[in-house]
């Protein structure tokens, strides 16, 4: 069996480095990919999945290095992969983690975050042992993004900037959140608080409509009880497959990847769509929201809230300052993208990783080593 080339990912922007960990005792297998440091030491999640694999690992890494330098913040990009059930006992998880986290301490150039498969109490052990994680519980300095609603505050900020672009006003606008979560729920509120009116709310359960407008706070009191929007016995009851046709400003895809294509855009009334989740719409459906003249803001610039949320973490900043960051930082990334189209006549995708692969390259022309 000829082994795979060690090189195959590497390109002019990394990875810097991929590190194996492996310790039979225990059961540990496990990968590091530093993807590029020239911003500053990486970000990037833990994931745990018994299928993960290098490629995956790279692959995350990157799509971290043009995250964190589209949000703006001083971090490159990195990934780690464990391989492992991540509903195993608790123990032997412990342990793992753990021994991850001892075998990569030495990396001072990545910071854990968690991941699927990993959560904020996995971060406190990584912590325990090498002094150096992102996510942390609010006893240890963390600030629960969910919680206080990062990324939504973030779309809402992104929209602030998003809808006059488009000629749209937020006071009176229309909208649509498909994915009443964590996400979701927090993007209607802080939308509302900005005179929107949301008229169509769906969960994994169900879906509710109003054209004079939902009660997000009520609606937010019954997701914490455990129901679904379609128990609040408020609204009109809707097939969720009908909520992308119902008319509005601005369209929140806030649930699942890949939800808008080639299938079903053609049935989206509205003017900008802001995504909460990501990669919620492939690249063909938005090409064609790009010909109908409707917004399409990439994902990783309107969701950011959670990253930029991570690094003021890490910097020791507080709640409040994390919030100043993340509307400063979204509403300036979002100028810049829409002026990028507007200027160069291109996707606001395409914008967002040329910006973000320029914040990229005149980082590494300061440094001595390009990538690292
Ligand atoms: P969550 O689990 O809190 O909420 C997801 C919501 O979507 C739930 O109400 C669920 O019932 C609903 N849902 C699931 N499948 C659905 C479907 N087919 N149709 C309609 N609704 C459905 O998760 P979250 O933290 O709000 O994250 C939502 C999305 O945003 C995910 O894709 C996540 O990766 C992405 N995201 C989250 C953050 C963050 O800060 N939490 C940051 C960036 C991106």
């Amino acid at each position: 069996m000829s082994a795979p080339d060690p090189f195959c990912f590497a390109d002019d922007l990394g990875p810097a480095r991929i590190i194996h960990v492996h310790e039979p005792g225990i059961g540990l297998r496990g990968t590091l990919v530093v993807d590029n440091v020239a911003r500053g030491p990486s970000i990037g999640g833990l994931r745990m999945a018994p299928d993960v694999t290098t490629e995956e690992c790279f692959r995350l890494a990157r799509a971290m290095s043009f995250k964190n330098a589209a949000a703006g913040i001083p971090h490159g990009g990195g990934k780690s992969v464990l391989y492992g059930d991540p509903k195993m006992p608790a123990d032997e998880k412990e342990q793992l983690i753990r021994a991850m986290a001892c075998a990569l301490g030495d990396c001072s150039d990545y910071i854990f975050g968690p991941d699927m498969g990993t959560d904020e109490t996995c971060m406190a052990w990584v912590r325990d042992e090498i002094g150096r994680s992102v996510g942390l519980p609010r006893e240890l300095g963390g600030i629960p993004l969910d919680e206080i609603g990062a990324t939504g505050w973030g779309l809402a900020a992104a929209a602030e900037v998003a809808a006059p672009a488009r000629g749209v006003d937020l006071s009176g606008a229309r909208i649509v959140v498909q994915g009443f979560g964590s996400v979701g729920i927090h993007a209607a509120r802080f939308l509302s608080e900005k005179g929107a009116v949301v008229v169509a709310v769906s969960d994994s359960r169900g879906a509710i409509a109003d054209e004079a407008g939902l009660d997000v706070e009520a609606l937010a009191a019954l997701k914490a009880t455990g129901k679904s929007v379609a128990d609040a016995g408020s609204g009109r009851a809707i097939d969720p497959d009908e909520l992308i046709a119902v008319p509005c400003e601005i369209w929140i895809p806030a649930a699942r990847p890949d939800v808008i294509h080639e299938k079903n855009v053609d049935r989206l009334d509205t003017r900008i769509v802001l995504p909460g989740a990501n990669i919620p719409i492939t690249p063909a459906a938005e090409q064609t929201l790009h010909e109908r003249g409707v917004l399409y803001l990439p994902d990783f610039i309107a969701n950011a809230g959670g990253v930029i949320c991570a690094a003021m973490e890490y910097a020791g900043s507080s709640q409040g300052a994390a919030m100043d960051a993340i509307e400063e930082k979204i509403r300036d990334n979002t100028a810049a993208v829409l002026a990028r189209c507007h200027e160069q006549g291109v996707l606001p995708r395409e914008a967002a990783v040329s910006l973000a692969r320029e914040r990229i390259e005149t980082a590494m022309q300061t440094r001595r080593w390009s990538i690292f």
